[in-house]
């Protein structure tokens, strides 16, 4: 087992949303609020970065760099989790300073982060440089890749597993499908590494948000080799199966952060008939994935089915054109 920090409040809440169930016959639909874990407005990363910071404590850094686009959730959640814990956060973020900070730059900001715009190198390529003037200056840095998502990092969502067993095996329930959006793979393989160690045996399906691969490699590549590390992490050894990938790439032809009718639907649906709000980047792209799967009957009708929601929510702010019709409508 490997040590973490303690960054967000958990259990998160996982419920059931009888009134959307009601919509969708032969399903039972559930939500487990990872977008309710009570760091600077919430979200995935926290528990990526509860067993990252941890290591950078061990090895004795006082400075975290990481890297991402200007609305960066990963990025937010990194500078508050730095702010929790007294260490200096960098971030390098892609284009050019705007004239207006909004939305996750905006909290980035307020949350004491030092902000550098790297024009087109939008994926860390500056990092180096950086680290080795910080190095110069005295610190110690720790870089955090991309997301967060090394199997460090995955080890995060290993252990929500366990957390999702034990809160259903308390409300005598059992779950078919764990559905969420699926983007830089941390998520993705460590819920997959989690229900390998925790004998879980929920189907795992992530929705493709963004279409672009990272440096040359497709997503499945990706968690096809953060699946073993997160085993090895427990002392496991990976089985003789290769694990059970299933990503469906169906709802990501906008392109990323592009917002289309599909966004604009999962959004008003589960605002109008829950109270949640969903991201229009990540979750409402794999919120409406889920409800057109059950459309479909592609998943199995009489099943359970648990929507992760992953956080997000202040990019919303910075899309208010693109959701105006629903206002209005
Ligand atoms: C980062 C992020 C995801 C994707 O998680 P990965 O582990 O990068 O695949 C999903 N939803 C939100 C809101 C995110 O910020």
């Amino acid at each position: 087992m490997k040590k973490k920090l303690s960054l967000g409040f958990f259990p998160t809440p996982l419920y059931e949303l009888k009134n959307l169930s009601k919509q969708f016959e032969g399903y039972r639909i559930l939500i487990k609020r990872d977008d309710h874990n009570g760091v600077a407005t919430g979200g995935n990363k926290i528990r990526k970065l509860e067993y990252l910071l941890q290591d950078a404590f061990d090895q004795g850094c006082n400075t975290v760099i990481t890297a991402g686009a200007q609305q960066s959730n990963h990025c937010r959640l990194t500078a508050a989790a730095c702010a929790q814990t007294g260490l200096k956060c960098h971030l390098l973020l892609g284009g050019e300073e705007p004239e207006e900070y909004n939305g996750n730059l905006l909290l980035s900001g307020l949350l004491g982060a030092k902000i550098h715009f790297t024009g087109n190198h939008r994926k860390g390529e500056d990092i180096p440089v950086l680290a080795e003037r910080l190095k110069k200056q005295g610190n110690k840095p720790y870089i955090i890749p991309y997301g967060g998502s090394n199997k460090i990092g995955a080890l995060g969502y290993a252990n929500a597993v366990l957390e999702i067993r034990e809160q259903l095996k308390a409300a005598n329930l059992s779950i078919d499908y764990i559905v969420f959006a699926s983007s830089s793979g941390g998520t993705h393989a460590g819920l997959l590494a989690g229900c390998e160690l925790y004998q879980v045996d929920s189907k795992i399906i992530g929705i493709n948000i963004d279409k672009d691969e990272t440096q040359g490699k497709t997503l499945e590549e990706i968690i096809r080799e953060l699946v073993p590390g997160v085993l090895e992490f427990q002392n496991r050894k990976p089985g003789p199966d290769q694990p059970d990938i299933r990503l469906i790439r169906d709802y990501d032809k906008g392109g990323y952060g592009i917002v289309t009718e599909q966004e604009r639907k999962a959004i008003k649906t589960l605002a109008e008939t829950e109270g949640i709000l969903l991201d229009p980047v990540y979750t409402a792209r794999a919120f409406y994935g889920m409800m057109d799967l059950m459309e479909k009957k592609l998943l199995m009708p009489g099943s359970n089915v648990l929507f992760l929601h992953t956080g997000g929510i202040p990019a919303t702010f910075c899309y208010a054109k693109d959701l105006l019709s629903l206002c209005r409508g």
